[in-house]
């Protein structure tokens, strides 16, 4: 018989905390002591998309009427529900989404937009409307931010472009989520006041 499906499964191994350690121990070895400090900086203040959810689940527990159920898990379980059926992807999907809205909020201004693939995380999240009013709350200084898509998707290399602003605000980007679309792109814009 098989296993029950685990409740709370252990996070994903982060790519980017891997490059940041791998990143130290060379600067060690190297004995350059303020490189080693820089990763270990970077390291405590690298965001995680679960990590985020679950603090504003802690925060709001009204978001989570499941017993038992976390923030991060509820979203996946709707994105497999709705969407993307395999759990894996469903996980990776969404943790893109949340790295690209958070990144939207923190650096407005910036012209940004998910392909096909990390619009479905994108999505989910705004879908479950508390849930992202309360993201909007916690990243968008408590003021609603749009999701305003055009009709066409662009093929300006945005979505390549959207990849790299979340890479520089700190979150691990998983590159084959955004390369799918690379050639694709996507419809979202920034034609009405603080959207994306
Ligand atoms: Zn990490």
């Amino acid at each position: 018989m098989r296993p029950p499906p685990d409740q709370n499964p252990a996070p994903a191994e982060c790519t980017r905390c891997d490059e940041l350690r791998d990143e130290e121990r060379r600067a060690e070895a190297a004995l350059d002591t303020s490189r080693a400090t820089d990763c270990r900086v970077l390291l405590r203040r690298h965001p995680h998309p679960r990590e985020i959810l679950d603090r504003i689940g802690e925060a709001h527990p009204a978001l989570t009427p499941d017993p038992g159920v976390g923030l991060w898990e509820r979203e996946v379980r709707l994105l497999q529900r709705d969407s993307v059926r395999v759990r894996s992807l469903a996980e990776r999907i969404l943790g893109q989404g949340i790295a690209y809205l958070v990144t939207a909020m923190e650096k407005p201004g910036n012209d940004m937009g998910p392909g096909f693939e990390v619009d479905q995380g994108v999505h989910q999240v705004i879908l479950d409307t508390p849930v992202y009013f309360a993201l909007c709350a916690a990243y968008n200084g408590g003021r609603y931010k749009h999701h305003a898509p055009l009709i066409q998707r662009r093929r300006d290399g945005i979505v390549l472009r959207t990849a790299d602003l979340i890479a520089a605000n700190g979150f691990a980007v998983d590159w084959e989520l955004w390369e799918v679309d690379a050639s694709d792109c996507g419809p979202c814009d920034d034609k009405v006041p603080d959207s994306h």
